[in-house]
């Protein structure tokens, strides 16, 4: 058995093993493989174990790799910062975006969107943590964001994405991952269509999906670690 192959199965089993000891609907996490900086055999190796949705978040490696497995049904999100200049091709070739926090680019995603495909799925990033450096609409802007970029005719807004911090004590990633929960439940209420929580990566797993993860972004517990 490859590597991979045995690292995605501990993965997908921890998942549902957490799903159940954290009161989740069984299958309510989706896994999404995120294959950044690794190689078109390394994801043949995990699309060969069923996996399908993958995530990247360097444009002209993924086209690559879209390309290359054109003819499989995988599912490719794209979760790295968004430039207003690369928007078309995003487009035209993903299936969701993560990483949407201006209405700028969000509008220029709904008029790129080709007509012969679906509406583009979007998650609205939020900067839990706060800090201006970092990309993400704040806490107290999600709900204007959410409401404009709902009127977009070719997005579909999904939910929310978060990328904490990195804390290492797992009651201090509970806490903040509450803070998503709880702003996501207030912004269902108005948006009910919106139906993913995008966090979770390898190191703070069962913390995301204890706070009701949807889609956990994992790339290091399956492919290993990436080159700095
Ligand atoms: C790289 C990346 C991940 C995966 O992180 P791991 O720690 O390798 O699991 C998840 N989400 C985003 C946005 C990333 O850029």
């Amino acid at each position: 058995m490859t590597e991979i192959k045995s690292n995605l199965n501990v993965v997908l089993s921890n998942i549902r093993k957490l799903e159940n000891s954290h009161n989740r609907i069984r299958e309510s996490v989706k896994l999404l493989a995120v294959s950044k900086t690794k190689p078109i055999e390394d994801i043949q190796r995990a699309i060969d174990c069923g996996q399908k949705d993958f995530g990247e978040n360097y444009l002209n490696e993924a086209i690559h790799k879209m390309e290359y497995f054109r003819d499989q049904d995988c599912i490719w999100h794209f979760i790295g910062r968004v430039q207003s200049n690369k928007t078309r091709i995003i487009a035209e070739n993903f299936d969701w975006v993560h990483t949407v926090d201006r209405i700028k680019i969000a509008q220029r995603l709904s008029i790129q969107r080709p007509e012969n495909l679906s509406p583009l799925n979007c998650c609205i990033q939020i900067n839990i943590d706060d800090e201006p450096s970092k990309a993400g609409v704040s806490y107290e802007q999600a709900e204007q964001l959410i409401s404009d970029t709902s009127a977009l005719p070719r997005l579909r807004i999904r939910g929310l994405m978060v990328i904490p911090a990195t804390r290492l004590v797992y009651n201090e990633q509970l806490a903040i991952f509450n803070k998503v929960e709880e702003l996501f439940t207030i912004l269902q209420k108005k948006f009910p269509l919106m139906d993913t929580l995008s966090m979770g990566m390898s190191g703070d797993l069962e913390a995301a999906i204890a706070k009701g993860a949807t889609i956990v972004r994992v790339g290091t517990a399956i492919f290993g670690k990436r080159p700095l």
